[in-house]
């Protein structure tokens, strides 16, 4: 295996302030670190694995460990925008041993061609794209971020500045960067598919209704969350689970037994899944819109404690309570748990939640 490593050096403010911080952060979405000595930790954040460590001065010693140039670069971002958050104006100094060579265009970046468009049953639209280079995508991580140009604009992609920094487009540039699921890639092929909800709010489905071939636009990524291992998993999750749900599913080892529980409404009952696992999928339909997965998720207390690892994705305040459930009722440890808010209830008027 091929490791891209980076060192780095934080100066100019005690640097157990940013180990703190991260520990707080992974903490309160429960996600899983060790402590390493007094000041320190070993992050394994699903792309790569960070490692930071304060020495008597505070200076905070960091180091980035990952499979992909994409992914280096990702680790590096994820430190400075928590070295920025950090610095509240302050003039704080982080070091790199090397930068990364220059660069136009961001490593985990790349515009890619709508090639197909197709509806599966009345609720998702399938967007099959093209793009080169598409190995570091299909890696370590299965999600990405569309980034939606404002409409009627020539896209301004995000580019490298002189530090070796990612510069994203604001203003009336600025892009919608909504997170999806790789639900099928080949990077032989140079193709992937992505599954939209069209859950009829937001910016992403009207621009999936109205988008045809040949339409051009960027994604990057990819970001954390990959197949979960274990002879026995649980999965849990709606519609925009769903092309994650199916993925895990389909790419299972024939012998993994556990639950697939997914609640959808009326119109998403059918999107297929290929299970060849022992893996039950079962299946609830949401009534009059409202979302039952607690009641549903707790009615099955106490979960067999031979799953190795729990699985959920869905909406924000869903998430969180699933969370404190599989940790406090049901003492999963943090590293057999991925649970994540996959979007915002912030709005239900024309809606077409069903
Ligand atoms: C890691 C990850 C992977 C994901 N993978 C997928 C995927 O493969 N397919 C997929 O369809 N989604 C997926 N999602 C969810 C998707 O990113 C969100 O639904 C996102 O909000 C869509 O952006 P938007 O532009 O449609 O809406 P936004 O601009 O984010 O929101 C606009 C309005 O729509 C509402 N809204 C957003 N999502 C929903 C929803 N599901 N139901 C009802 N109302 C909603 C919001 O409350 C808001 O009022 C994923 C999310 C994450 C974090």
């Amino acid at each position: 295996m091929n490791l891209h490593i980076a060192f780095a050096k934080l100066t100019g403010t005690d640097g157990t302030y940013l180990v703190e911080q991260i520990i707080h952060e992974l903490e309160s979405t429960d996600q899983h670190y060790e402590r390493e000595g007094q000041n320190g930790i070993i992050w394994d954040t699903g792309i790569g694995v960070l490692k930071l460590n304060c020495d008597e001065e505070g200076t905070a010693n960091i180091s980035a460990m990952c499979e992909t140039a994409a992914n280096l670069y990702m680790l590096r971002e994820a430190i400075h925008f928590r070295v920025e958050q950090l610095s509240n104006g302050a003039d704080l100094h982080l070091e790199w041993s090397k930068r990364p060579s220059k660069l136009d265009t961001p490593p985990n970046f790349r515009t890619v061609e709508l090639i197909h468009k197709t509806h599966i049953g009345a609720n998702f639209i399938r967007l099959r794209f093209a793009a080169d280079d598409l190995d570091d995508f299909a890696k370590t991580g299965l999600h990405f971020r569309l980034l939606l140009p404002p409409n009627e604009k020539q896209p301004v992609w995000p580019s490298v500045n002189s530090k070796g920094q990612t510069n994203w487009p604001v203003g009336e540039d600025a892009l919608h960067t909504p997170a999806y699921t790789f639900r099928n890639i080949d990077p032989a092929q140079g193709v992937f598919d992505v599954d939209i909800y069209a859950h009829g709010n937001g910016q992403t489905c009207a621009w999936a209704e109205a988008a045809q071939p040949g339409q051009v636009l960027g994604i990057s990524g990819p970001g954390g969350g990959w197949i979960p291992q274990g002879e026995s998993l649980f999965l849990c999750g709606d519609e925009t689970a769903l092309p994650a749900i199916a993925r895990i599913i389909e790419n299972l080892d024939p012998s993994t037994e556990g639950y697939a529980v997914i609640e959808t409404g009326s119109n998403s009952s059918s999107y297929f899944i290929a299970n060849n696992s022992k893996v039950d999928i079962i299946r609830f339909t949401r009534k009059n819109g409202h979302s039952d997965l607690k009641n549903i998720i707790t009615a099955m207390n106490p979960l067999p404690k031979d799953f190795n690892f729990a699985w959920f994705a869905g909406e924000k305040k869903t998430a969180q309570f699933v969370r404190e459930y599989f940790r406090d009722r049901q003492s999963f440890a943090s590293k057999n748990v991925y649970v994540a808010s996959y979007w915002q209830r912030t709005t239900l008027k024309n809606t077409s939640l069903s």
